[in-house]
């Protein structure tokens, strides 16, 4: 049986680790600094857990092996601009945007763009690193950039969106394709705090959303599962960024579908019988950001800890929370137990999830 390898071993690896494991699939995540290299046979497969790496004997090894996953989109997506300009070729909408090179002017940005103006590093950014928001002064001819990122960013129009939505889409090597109901996020300072997913309320957005992942799916010849963040805007969808793996705003399919985006992953990277996922009922998502491990969560019922065993820092993620509770007496119960155990910004994140409930 062919073993699947995973670039990267941090909770994307891990989870596809666990996911794989009762299907009888060996899948060993590789940590980005190997110095060493693997038994990787010429019929196991390679596949990613993040879009950038190091280049390192481990990754260099996984990345040119013969059956390494969407090689090719892989790279293109690394790089903002790039992934910018092929959703542009494929006429899928994103927000306006500029590749910022030495000869452009802040002045030639703002006129272009508008006047809210965010820089974006081209590679390496998340979570809302690497933005930085183009200050206006008086129309200054000089574009003034963070230090060290000169040639290396795009500059993107501010989107007054309205709510931000993902979409997490697989698809096998027959061509066959599947998809989740939308999730909408909260984020707090650039980062995922909380998801819901369905709402009824995007269901409209669904088709839409459908059909603009499949035409990227099919025009790369995918494999797997991805994810496409997007800002809606009323009734249309812009897509924000495109991640050609498993994603955080998918964490809840733990919980609230047949079928986990981590089993689905592998299902499509083994080749095995693919599903349409059924949701068991609203799936509930909250990130652990900067916290302490507290015990206490186990003892709310539904709740389902996910901690990753990292040490805490402010603004990392820890670990996440799932509830998919059907009865609403009881979730609302849940989630109000919930609220004293965790920090305050959790009850403004539940009360945003409250006001989510079907
Ligand atoms: P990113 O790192 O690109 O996923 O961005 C992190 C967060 O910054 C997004 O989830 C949005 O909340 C915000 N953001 C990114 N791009 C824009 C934009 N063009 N306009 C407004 N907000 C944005």
């Amino acid at each position: 049986m062919s073993k699947i390898w995973v670039l990267g071993a941090g909770q994307l690896g891990a989870m596809l680790k666990h996911a794989a494991q009762p299907l009888d699939i060996e899948l060993r995540p590789v940590e980005t600094d190997e110095l060493d290299t693997f038994p990787i046979a010429d019929d196991d497969w390679i596949t990613v857990e993040r879009e950038h790496w190091p280049d390192t004997p481990a990754t260099k090894q996984l990345s040119e092996h013969p059956r390494f996953l969407n090689k090719q989109l892989l790279a293109t997506l690394a790089d903002r601009a790039s992934q910018k300009r092929l959703l542009d070729e494929l006429e899928l909408a994103t927000a306006p945007w500029v590749d910022v090179t030495e000869a452009v002017s802040a002045e030639q940005l703002f006129d272009e763009l508008g006047e809210r103006v965010l820089l974006k590093q081209r590679s390496g950014g998340y979570d809302g690193k690497g933005q930085h928001w183009l200050k206006q002064d008086g129309g200054a001819a000089q574009l003034s950039v963070p230090q060290g990122w000169g040639g290396n960013c795009i500059a993107e129009q501010a989107i007054g969106f309205d709510e931000e939505v993902s979409l997490i889409g697989m698809r096998h090597r027959d061509g066959r394709m599947a998809f989740y109901p939308l999730a909408t996020n909260l984020h707090h300072q650039g980062i995922l705090l909380a998801t819901v997913s369905p709402v009824a309320s995007k269901a409209p957005l669904q088709q839409q959303a459908e059909a603009m992942l499949s035409k990227l799916m099919e025009s790369q010849d995918y494999v797997g599962v991805m994810t496409m963040e997007c800002f809606q805007v009323g009734d249309k969808l812009l897509i924000n960024e495109i991640a050609p793996r498993v994603h955080n705003s998918g964490h809840w399919t733990q919980a609230g579908s047949s079928l986990s985006q981590f089993e689905a992953h592998v299902r499509a990277v083994a080749d095995l019988p693919m599903v349409e996922p059924l949701v068991k009922a609203q799936g509930i998502m909250l990130n652990l950001i900067g916290v302490d491990y507290n015990r206490e969560w186990l003892g709310v019922p539904g709740v389902e800890v996910f901690w990753y065993g990292k040490e805490v820092r402010p603004g990392r993620k820890v670990g996440h929370i799932n509830l998919c509770i059907s009865e609403r007496a009881q979730l609302l119960a849940s989630l109000e137990q919930l609220k004293p155990l965790m920090d305050e910004v959790y009850g403004m994140a539940i009360d945003w999830v409250v006001s989510h409930l079907d």
